[in-house]
């Protein structure tokens, strides 16, 4: 049994509160652990630590900074394996899709290798008589990611990397549910190089969370999970004067043109439909076929693919797919396919019975396929976050575009065509934040920034990419005049440069 405390200066602490929860290890149902839950004290003692380590590590220069997070890079390329063994083994998705999560956390480090010249500034000379402007990014201080179960290192990665490239110190809050990875990632830190403080995890639930929303010396929040808990921590962290932004949930939609390549249409639904059990906020949880020829196609090539989908164990290299992440989740994904026979769907596949042999304890869910699903069903509103895939039929283009842009989520959007003119109408009038184009699952790379549209983000920079830059950071504007001889006397009205 593992014992999961914090990583606080530099080290891991026992948990003090007396409150802990289990840690699961889902492709057996077996308890892996327990993680301890922060109270208020340890939060704030974790962030006086923090503010006392901070202002060393923002007057060490950006290059020696980006030059720590070069050898992390290099401790974590040795450390991949087990990383990706403790992450299948907490959250449930494959060990090949676990090296993934920590890839994508990877290329955001390098991204923020550049610190040095993100953190640059601006220089205007001669912008009066004996004026020159500048502009200067500095470090905002103590600030926190909270991040969700389902990419325990790439989320955590997105977070810290900038704000700790641009000279903050960072305290992490990661999912209960898997935080073995989040507690590597802060050794690895600290073996590469980063001064005690720097990097902090505090594991825990609301209460944690609420402490560090109301903590006055947590200057930026950067939030992932589910909409309703983003919505909350956006307005009480906004109205604490906080910088916060939260990301949120997802229904993505794939629409399907009549001339879409069915073949690359069908693998592409079945790999972002499926993949990781469908808990992605990128998954596409909605096909939505143009004309009921494309439809009907669609669902009869969909069905032979859906049942034979592989479910196993997350060390089963062979798998598409592992368990999903806590009996809770299962019982809910389960529920939720329920409701949609209950609402009149037609459900194709059933993949509610599977049960994987020598592992019956596990949380596993087999494939299951709705055909004819209509925009006023509430599984076609809510987000399931499971393996389960929606069919809402579209007569036409407009239509199809139509639902995308009537969803109340925002996050991802696909469309699968060979027409250039219909891509085009499609990637400037839909309203959702990412667009894939032909490719199922459009997570811009780590050098453009990712978030949702509508109730997919709170807030007004993205995550990654330079709006990451921005967000851990504030800007400095000097206006400076080294005067030979100009004596304007006393000027009472506006300066100007009219
Ligand atoms: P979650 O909202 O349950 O938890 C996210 C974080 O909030 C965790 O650290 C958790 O401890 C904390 N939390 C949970 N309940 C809380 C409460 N009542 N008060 C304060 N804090 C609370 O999300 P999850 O189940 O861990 O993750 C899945 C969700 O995350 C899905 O909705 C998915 O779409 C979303 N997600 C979004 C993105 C994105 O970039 N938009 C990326 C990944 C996941």
């Amino acid at each position: 049994m593992i014992t999961y405390g914090h990583f606080i200066g530099g080290k891991r602490v026992a948990g003090t509160s007396g409150r802990t929860t289990e840690v699961f290890q889902p492709m057996d149902g077996s308890v892996r652990g327990t993680v301890a839950l922060a109270s208020k004290a340890e939060l704030a003692a974790a962030v006086a630590n923090a503010k006392a380590a901070q202002p060393a590590w923002a007057a060490t220069n950006p290059q020696r900074r980006a030059r720590v997070l070069m050898k992390f890079l290099e401790l974590a390329a040795k450390a991949n394996d087990e990383l990706a063994d403790i992450l299948a083994r907490e959250h449930g998705k494959t060990v090949a899709d676990a090296k993934g999560d920590i890839q994508r956390g990877i290329e955001v480090i390098e991204y923020c290798i550049g610190a040095p010249q993100m953190m640059k500034g601006e220089y205007t000379e001669g912008a009066g008589p004996g004026i020159d402007i500048y502009s200067m990014r500095q470090p905002l201080g103590v600030v926190a990611g909270i991040t969700p179960f389902n990419f325990p290192a790439m989320i955590p990665l997105w977070k810290a990397g900038p704000a700790i490239a641009a000279g903050n110190a960072f305290i992490l809050k990661p999912s209960e549910r898997d935080p073995g990875v989040p507690m590597r990632l802060a050794e690895l830190f600290l073996e590469a190089g980063l001064p005690p403080g720097i990097f902090n995890v505090v594991n825990g639930d609301k209460e944690s969370v609420d402490a560090i929303l109301d903590h006055p010396d947590i200057k930026a929040i950067g939030f992932v999970g589910s909409t309703p808990i983003a919505e909350y921590i956006y307005g009480r962290g906004c109205s604490n004067g906080k910088r916060v932004q939260c990301f949120g949930g997802a229904k993505n939609h794939m629409v399907i043109m009549p001339d879409a390549d069915m073949d690359q249409a069908v693998d592409a639904l079945i790999g972002a439909g499926y993949g990781s059990a469908g808990e992605r906020c990128m998954a596409i949880s909605v096909a939505v076929p143009v004309g009921q020829k494309t439809a009907d196609e669609l669902v009869r090539r969909l069905i032979p693919r859906v049942e034979s989908l592989k479910i196993g164990p997350s060390t089963d290299s062979s798998a598409d797919f592992g368990p999903v992440v806590t009996k809770a989740a299962l019982e809910r994904i389960k529920g939720y396919v329920d409701l949609g026979v209950q609402e009149g769907a037609k459900l194709k596949v059933d993949g509610r019975g599977f049960r994987m042999q020598g592992y019956e304890n596990g949380f596993y869910m087999g494939g299951c396929l709705f055909d004819e699903v209509t925009p006023d069903m509430r599984i076609y509103k809510e987000e399931i976050f499971g393996p389960v895939l929606s069919v809402v039929r579209a007569k036409d283009y407009e239509e199809g575009l139509r639902l995308c842009n009537d969803h109340e989520y925002g996050n991802g959007v696909a469309i699968f065509t060979r027409d250039g003119d219909a891509a085009r109408d499609f990637a400037a009038k839909v309203e959702v934040g990412m667009v894939g184009v032909n490719v199922p699952i459009p997570v811009p790379l780590a050098y453009y920034t990712f978030g949702g549209w509508k109730r997919s983000s709170f807030g007004d920079l993205n995550q990654h990419g330079p709006d990451a830059f921005r967000f851990y950071t504030k800007t400095k504007t000097v206006t400076s005049r080294w005067p030979s001889g100009i004596k304007d006397g006393a000027s009472f009205v506006i300066p100007t440069m009219g």
